[in-house]
């Protein structure tokens, strides 16, 4: 079994998504592992996104994460990672595929409605940042 981290980004809980998000997951194989809404602290988004420090959209990116409240998942399932990816679809709505989340519900390349791990490294920091092991069933 794969873990990945999930995060529904503020603008999906400010559409009221969180349900037709976590829906997707349960209904495409990836079981909810782990689950907590949080409000990040700039510092706490600065430190997620730490590999996109150097990026010119980094400041942006980090004042968005923290404008409201995310919800954090840990999705487990064979090949969660990739899978949680292709349910997303692309960063940028204008190229995700039909069907995806991201073509659903994103307003533009920023503002995309959530995030998924791209690797095995960064599921593992990335769960590891957010989650302890007793909370992750
Ligand atoms: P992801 O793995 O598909 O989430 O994409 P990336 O790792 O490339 O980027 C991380 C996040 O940064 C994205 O999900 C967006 O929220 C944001 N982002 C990516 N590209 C841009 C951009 O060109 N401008 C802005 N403002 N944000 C971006």
């Amino acid at each position: 079994m794969q873990k990945t981290l999930s995060i529904i980004k503020p603008d999906g809980v400010s559409k009221k998504l969180i349900g037709e998000v976590i829906r997707r997951f349960e209904s495409n194989g990836l079981k909810i592992a782990a689950l907590k809404m949080k409000k990040l602290s700039k510092t706490e988004a600065e430190g997620f996104y730490y590999v996109h420090r150097e990026r010119p959209f980094f400041g942006e990116l980090v004042e968005f994460m923290i404008s409201g409240p995310v919800v954090l998942m840990v999705l487990e399932a064979p090949d969660a990672i990739k899978q949680n990816r292709e349910l997303m679809g692309a960063t940028d709505p204008a190229e995700a595929k039909e069907g995806t989340i991201r073509k659903q519900w994103a307003e533009n390349k920023q503002n995309n409605i959530v995030h998924g791990s791209d690797s095995e490294e960064s599921a593992s920091f990335e769960i590891g940042y957010f989650f302890s092991g007793i909370e992750i069933f």
